[in-house]
C-alpha cells in the first residue's frame, strides 16, 4: 500500500507532498511521493491530508470503560475504594470483554495504535482476545492486589502470580509480536513485599515481559507506602525490584530529589497523565526535571473514569499546557517534545523498538488525518496543529502492524455498533450518584 499526504515521519521531520509505502507489517520506504509513486507504481493508493505515526498510549485502563462518569468530582483515594474497584470487581467476565472493546475501539478510531494496559485483577483473558482481535498493539497485563485490597479483587498472593504466569505463557509475545505482557500489580499501596518481588521474579523468568504498575501519584499513597515500609515509595520499589529498563510506572508526581536520582540511574520509565492528574487534583508531574535527567517519559490518557477521554490529541495539549503553568514558561514543553512523548516514547517505554517513528524497516503503524477543517485553517505548522488543535475526531485512517483496523468512520477489524449497543446495555455494578 502506498499512503500519500504530508508526512510526519517524527518530531524532527515532515516530508511535504510525501509518501509512506507499506508491506506485509513494516513501512519500506518514507519520502517524496513523486518518487516513490514511480518506484511502486503498483501499489494500492490511499490520500490523507496528514500521514503520522500511530499515537502510543504509555498508561490506560480499557476494562475501566464501562465507567465513565461514574465518579467524577471526587478525591483519588474515595475514586478507587468507592467507585472503580467496586466496579472492577463487580464486571463478569462479559463486562470485562464488552469494556476492553469499548476501550480499543476509542483508542483506534482517536489514533492510538499501541497501549499499555494495566487490566483488572480477574478475567484479563477477556482483554487479551478482545486486543488480539480488534487488532490494538499491546502491552497489558493482569492487576495484582493481594492486600488493602477490596473483596472480588483481593486475591492470594501466590494465587496472583500464578494466574499471571499462566497468562505470560498463554498470552505474551502473540499475534506476531503485536501482544506482549506486562506484569501489573496495582501500586504499592495493594501488594505485600512478597508479591512485587514475585512480581520481579516473573519479569525476569520470561524474555521480553515487562512490568507495569502505578507510582507517587498521590501524597495520601506515598504517605502510607511510608508508614508501612519505611521507604519513600520509589526507593521501596527499587528495592524490591520494581525500576528497571524494563518498568513502566505511571504518574511519579510526588518524588524528592533521590527519588528522582533512582529513576534516572536505573532507567525507569514514566507515563506523564495530566488530564487525569488535574481531575483528580493529585498534582503535575515534574516531566521536564525528568526529561532534563534523560529519563524517558510517555504520555497517557489513564481510564475513562477519570479523564474522560481516551482521545490522545487532547492529552498531549494537555501535557503541554500543564508544565507552561506549573513553570509560569510557555516556552517550556513544545508541541515537538510532547509529540515525540506520544509516539517514540511510549514506544520506547512499551518495549516496542521499531514502533512510534514513520522509517523504513519499522513497524507499519500509520495513522491518516484531515485538515480539512476550520481550526486548521491556515495550517502553518503540523506539531503545533497535532498538539494544540487537533481531535481524535480528525481520524480517518488507523494501520497497525500493517492492518488497516479503521477507516472512513468504520472499524475493519470489528462491529463498533455491536460493541457500542452491548456497552450501553450491560448492567454496570455500579451507577453514579
Ligand atoms: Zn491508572
Amino acid at each position: 500500500m502506498l499512503l500519500q499526504g504530508t508526512v510526519v515521519a517524527d518530531a524532527e521531520t515532515v516530508v511535504e507532498d510525501g509518501a509512506v509505502v507499506v508491506e506485509g507489517n513494516e513501512i519500506v520506504a518514507v519520502g517524496d511521493r513523486e518518487e516513490l509513486v514511480e518506484t511502486y507504481p503498483d501499489r494500492e493508493r490511499k490520500e490523507y491530508d496528514l500521514l503520522a505515526p500511530g499515537v502510543v498510549g504509555g498508561h490506560v485502563h480499557s476494562v475501566q470503560s464501562l465507567g465513565r462518569g461514574i465518579a467524577d468530582d471526587t478525591s483519588l483515594l474515595d475514586w478507587l475504594f468507592d467507585y472503580v474497584l467496586p466496579m472492577e470487581a463487580g464486571l463478569d467476565a462479559e463486562g470485562m470483554r464488552i469494556a476492553a472493546e469499548l476501550g480499543y475501539l476509542e483508542l483506534l478510531e482517536s489514533g492510538v495504535t499501541t497501549a499499555i494496559d494495566h487490566l483488572s485483577v480477574r478475567h484479563a483473558d477477556e482483554a487479551f482476545e478482545a486486543a488480539g482481535e480488534l487488532g490494538v498493539r499491546a502491552r497489558m497485563g493482569k492487576v495484582l492486589m493481594d492486600t488493602e485490597s477490596p473483596d472480588g479483587l483481593l486475591e492470594d498472593t501466590q494465587a496472583g502470580l500464578d494466574e499471571t504466569e499462566r497468562l505470560i505463557r498463554e498470552y505474551h509475545d502473540t499475534r506476531g509480536g503485536r501482544i506482549q505482557y506486562a506484569v501489573t500489580p496495582r501500586f504499592a499501596v495493594s501488594c505485600t513485599e512478597e508479591c512485587l518481588r514475585g512480581c520481579r521474579e516473573l519479569a525476569d523468568a520470561y524474555d521480553g515481559v515487562r512490568i507495569h504498575t502505578h507510582a507517587s501519584e498521590n501524597r495520601d499513597e506515598v504517605a502510607t507506602v511510608e508508614e508501612r515500609t519505611g521507604r519513600r515509595n520509589i526507593h521501596w520499589l527499587d528495592e524490591v525490584g520494581l525500576t528497571g529498563e524494563d518498568v513502566v510506572l505511571a504518574h511519579c508526581i510526588w518524588t524528592d530529589e533521590s527519588e528522582r536520582e533512582v529513576l534516572a540511574e536505573t532507567g525507569t520509565h514514566v507515563t506523564y497523565c495530566p488530564s487525569s492528574n488535574m481531575k483528580l487534583a493529585s498534582g503535575i508531574a515534574p516531566v521536564m526535571d525528568y526529561a532534563e535527567r534523560g529519563i524517558n517519559v510517555a504520555l497517557g490518557n489513564d481510564g475513562p473514569p477519570c479523564n474522560n477521554t481516551l482521545d490522545p490529541f487532547t492529552e498531549m495539549r494537555q501535557a503541554s499546557l500543564l508544565q507552561k503553568v506549573e513553570h509560569l514558561d510557555p516556552t517550556t514543553t513544545p508541541a515537538e517534545l510532547v509529540f515525540e512523548m506520544a509516539t517514540r516514547n511510549g514506544a520506547k517505554a512499551a518495549g516496542f523498538e521499531d514502533v512510534g517513528r514513520l522509517r523504513p524497516g519499522w513497524k507499519a503503524d500509520v495513522v491518516g488525518l484531515t485538515t480539512d477543517l476550520t481550526r486548521a485553517t491556515p495550517l502553518h505548522d503540523v506539531f503545533s496543529h497535532l498538539v494544540f488543535s487537533a481531535h481524535g475526531d480528525d481520524v480517518e485512517f488507523t494501520m497497525v502492524d500493517g492492518n488497516v483496523v479503521y477507516e472512513d468512520g468504520e472499524l475493519r477489524t470489528g462491529d463498533a455498533d455491536a460493541i457500542r449497543r452491548r456497552a450501553r446495555e450491560y448492567d454496570l455494578p455500579i451507577a453514579a450518584d
